[in-house]
């Protein structure tokens, strides 16, 4: 196996307009993916694949998240797009990491109508580990595709995306449930994809949001298996409608075309 197709290098992002920001430091293909937006008050996590932890220290270390943030109370909820584990994996660590700092505000989980059989086992195998002793109230929330949905000062509004199980030789499996969410602060917006293949409303709900977070699994000579995720070219085509775009969910061969690029 070649290990190689896995893009290494953590490399930190950051966006700031019209009061939100975005930050990233590391997304992968099959490694992880963790995204974190904040208005200055609060924050959310989209997805939160292995490394989120560190991502969160390590973005708070370079005093990205801005002065007034605290990373571990200002956390109001954490949005997964999809039940596959390089977007929800490292969950369990990141609810053990709250506990731990003695988190007190109340955190919802929320994740796409249809997942709850893989997330829910990680909500609950740390609630019953730690049974009376957790200081924050955790709301695990499935949502479904078109429900719109307030986080603090935030709105989120929701699509359902075409995607499904695929394993490293190319076969497609069952379709899972997969949100593309887009966060909203006054006339300011910001749309994460998560994984998804061509899907026809997408280019309607990108267009003309201020940054917008594409997959980009495969390099443009490599066409998608019908449904599960878009090749450079196309992640390119949708991104252009937006004001700014990141190729994100890279692999090896799609990592060689976006650097410098992206
Ligand atoms: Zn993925
Ligand atoms: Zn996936």
């Amino acid at each position: 196996m070649d290990l190689k197709q896995f893009p290494p290098k953590a490399r930190m992002r950051r966006w700031t307009g019209g009061g939100l920001s975005a930050s990233m430091r590391y997304s992968a293909a099959g490694v992880s993916t963790c995204i974190f937006i904040d208005n200055g008050k609060h924050s959310i996590l989209v997805d939160v694949g292995d490394g989120g932890l560190r991502d969160l220290l390590e973005i708070n270390r370079g005093g990205e998240a801005g002065p007034e943030l605290d990373p571990i109370e200002n956390l109001k909820a954490i949005l997964i797009t999809h039940p596959h584990f390089d977007h929800y994996g490292g969950l369990l660590s990141f609810l053990h990491f709250l506990r731990l700092m003695e988190r007190t505000s109340p955190l919802e989980v929320i994740f796409p109508q249809g997942s709850q059989d893989r997330i829910m086992p990680l909500i609950d195998l740390f609630e019953e580990d730690r049974k009376g002793s957790i200081g924050y109230v955790l709301t695990p929330r499935a949502i479904t595709s078109g429900e719109d949905i307030t986080i603090g000062d935030l709105q989120v509004m929701t699509l359902g995306v075409d995607h499904h199980d695929s394993d490293i030789r190319g076969n497609v499996g069952d379709r899972v449930p997969a949100l593309c969410y887009k966060i909203i602060l006054g006339p300011t917006s910001i749309v994460i994809t998560g994984d998804t293949g061509p899907t026809l409303e997408l280019s309607g709900f990108v267009r003309d949001s201020d940054l917008a977070l594409i997959e980009a699994t495969y390099p443009s000579d490599m066409m998608s298996p019908t449904g599960v995720h878009l090749n450079v070219q196309q992640a390119r085509e949708i991104g252009g409608l937006a004001g700014e775009h990141w190729l994100i969910h890279r692999t090896g061969g799609s990592d060689a075309e976006i650097e410098g690029n992206g």
